[in-house]
């Protein structure tokens, strides 16, 4: 197939354009490493088709005011939806990956046919109240908590569901957009990655109700031989030790999955963090233990990688506060003289596996402008 090379570069200047939110064509030419005349005929046709304008000028300290451009965002849009076992999160995002709605609907999942029409309901109820134009909406990322199988189209297996087998035209039959599917912790990955600069491998872990993670090289996701890399859940972390919903004892999700920490306040993570805060009841002493699990796993990948592991998920968005502590923990376990720098708190906090499915939509869109 032959490449046009034209639509590509008018395309990376799009992509750019829409994750700096702002730039000017200088900026675009020395981050692209393209000419000033390349960048100059592909921002005039930019311009013309109504993808993005020019708006006021940056400051300078001297010489010629660059020209700010700015992508226009919410002229395509796109839905995302994160399954989870208890509830649903729904945002919608603008072309700058932004989220420009979102909400959190509790409803527990079942295989049965009456929660597939219930789902559809949802969706499409938010769409509705979101009161974006249905021609402006790309299309429904739709983030699963398990293996996936696109080529079969089947939702291999799901511990998090507690399903396996199930067909994914289920998920989206009553949804009035078409439809794809992603893992979560792919997608949240996907959503996190976009905050940071290219690293030659990182790995995202997602410590959720259900633990996934996903991996990165080069900035693309390695998906593995059968589309389970960074399921990271149902590795022994503590072999014979607590008994996993997998069946096994000991498991990683046994240990680090947020729910570890929110059921001592009735499944509220947040309502666990503010008691921490205050040094009430046990929540001191469950946290200490979590940060020796956490500091031991993510010690076991730092050996095996040697690269940047990035704490995502519900938990990973708290630990801001907490980074000093489990690098302290890391360091006294290492046997290898590993930076322990490595590891770091995940930037984006709300909703990455919903905003990451949506974001799929997203970038086929600008793929193709
Ligand atoms: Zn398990």
């Amino acid at each position: 197939m032959k490449i046009d090379r034209n639509r590509l570069t008018r395309g990376r200047i799009f992509r750019t354009l829409c994750r700096r939110g702002e730039t000017s064509r200088q900026e675009l030419s020395d981050l692209l490493r393209l000419s000033m005349p390349t960048i100059l005929q592909h921002v005039t046709s930019l311009i013309d088709d109504g993808l993005i304008k020019a708006t006021g000028q940056f400051e300078s300290a001297g010489g010629r005011k660059a020209v700010k451009l700015v992508p226009e965002g919410e002229i395509k849009t796109a839905a995302g939806l994160e399954i989870t076992k208890h509830y649903v999160n729904l945002v919608l995002s603008d072309l700058r990956g932004r989220i420009i709605y979102h909400e959190r609907i509790y409803e527990s999942f079942s295989p049965e046919s009456p929660y597939f029409e219930r789902l559809g309901r949802i969706v499409n109820a938010f769409l509705k109240e979101s009161g974006v134009p249905p021609g402006k909406i790309l299309g429904c990322g739709i983030a699963l908590p398990g293996n996936l199988d696109t080529d079969s189209n089947r939702l291999v297996f799901s511990h998090a569901l507690g399903v396996s087998g199930v067909p994914l035209e289920l998920f989206n039959q009553y949804i009035s957009l078409p439809c794809l599917f992603v893992n979560d912790a792919n997608a949240a990955g996907l959503a996190e990655l976009r905050d940071w600069e290219k690293l030659p491998l990182v790995i995202y872990l997602s410590l959720n109700d259900s633990v996934g993670g996903s991996v990165f090289v080069g900035g693309e996701l390695y998906q593995g031989d059968h589309f389970r890399s960074g399921e990271f859940a149902h590795t022994h972390l503590h072999p014979g030790g607590l008994l996993c919903h997998c069946g096994k004892k000991g498991c990683v999700e046994a240990y680090l999955s947020a729910w570890t920490l929110a059921k001592e306040t009735g499944g509220q993570l947040d309502v666990f963090f503010e008691k921490l805060e205050r040094g009430e009841g046990k929540a001191g002493l469950i946290w200490r233990r979590y940060l020796d699990d956490l500091a031991l796993f993510v010690n076991s990948l730092c050996t095996a990688f040697d690269c940047t592991v990035i704490l995502g998920g519900y938990v990973g968005g708290y630990m801001d506060l907490y980074m000093a502590d489990l690098q302290k923990r890391m360091a006294a376990e290492n046997v290898y003289d590993i930076s322990t720098g490595n590891v770091k708190p995940c930037r984006s906090q709300r909703k990455p596996a919903a905003l990451g499915a949506a974001l799929q939509w997203i970038d086929k869109f600008i793929d193709t402008v």
